[in-house]
């Protein structure tokens, strides 16, 4: 089972990979986007691990809520809203249990998927985020480690795609060929839930 720990660890595990990986990010914003993303979610994440240092909350519902809510407010860009719904709705998906299996996290996290969606009116193959995070929450089902293999398969396969939703889409057919940076970093929160799990 999954305890609040488990959650404040993800979080920061991720936070560490945001940072570490901010430049990365920036440049395949750069490429297709406004040059933002890794400061963006580099800004954010360091108030979710503030916010986690100042709180109290051990319900991994509760955790993902409140990490939610701090990348809705402190992130400028398309991507805090998403990735604040993402967590959030995540969050409430899982209630106010103490602990939760890989098998509710997976069924919670669908609902989040679901939200970002709904949000952003895009769909896998649109090179969004989404091409990293549908795979990824349907094999996590499976186990941690697919859910890993999922969203990195399914960031790179936008590659090749033309991108249909947000900045990157203004550039038609000049969007093909780039990595979305979006999905980049969501395998990037993928896997740290992976290294979470493997701690
Ligand atoms: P902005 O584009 O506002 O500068 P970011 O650079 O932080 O925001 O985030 C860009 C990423 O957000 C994209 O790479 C893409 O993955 C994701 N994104 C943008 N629009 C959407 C959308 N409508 N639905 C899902 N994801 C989106
Ligand atoms: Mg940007
Ligand atoms: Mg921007």
């Amino acid at each position: 089972m999954l305890d609040g720990d488990f959650f404040r660890r993800w979080l920061i595990t991720a936070a560490e990979a945001v940072d570490r990986e901010a430049d990365r990010l920036t440049e395949l914003d750069s490429a297709i986007g406004d040059a933002d993303h890794g400061a963006n979610l580099r800004r954010g994440f360091a108030a979710v691990t503030e916010a986690l240092a100042g709180s109290e909350a051990t319900a991994p519902g509760a955790l993902l809520a409140l990490a939610g809510r701090q990348l809705i407010s402190k992130v400028g860009g398309a991507s805090g809203p998403l990735y604040g719904t993402l967590l959030r709705t995540t969050g409430k998906t899982l209630g106010d249990a103490d602990e939760v299996s890989r098998a509710d996290l997976a069924q919670a996290l669908r609902a989040g998927v679901d939200a970002v969606a709904k949000l952003g009116g895009a769909a896998p193959g649109d090179k969004t985020m989404l091409d990293a995070l549908v795979p990824a929450a349907d094999a996590l089902a499976t186990s941690f480690d697919a859910a890993r293999a999922a969203a990195d398969k399914g960031a790179e396969a936008t590659i090749p795609l033309q991108a249909r939703k947000g900045r990157a889409s203004y550039l038609g057919e000049r969007s093909i060929g780039h990595q979305d940076p979006g999905a980049t970093s969501s395998a990037l929160l993928v896997t740290a839930l992976a290294e979470t799990a493997d701690a």
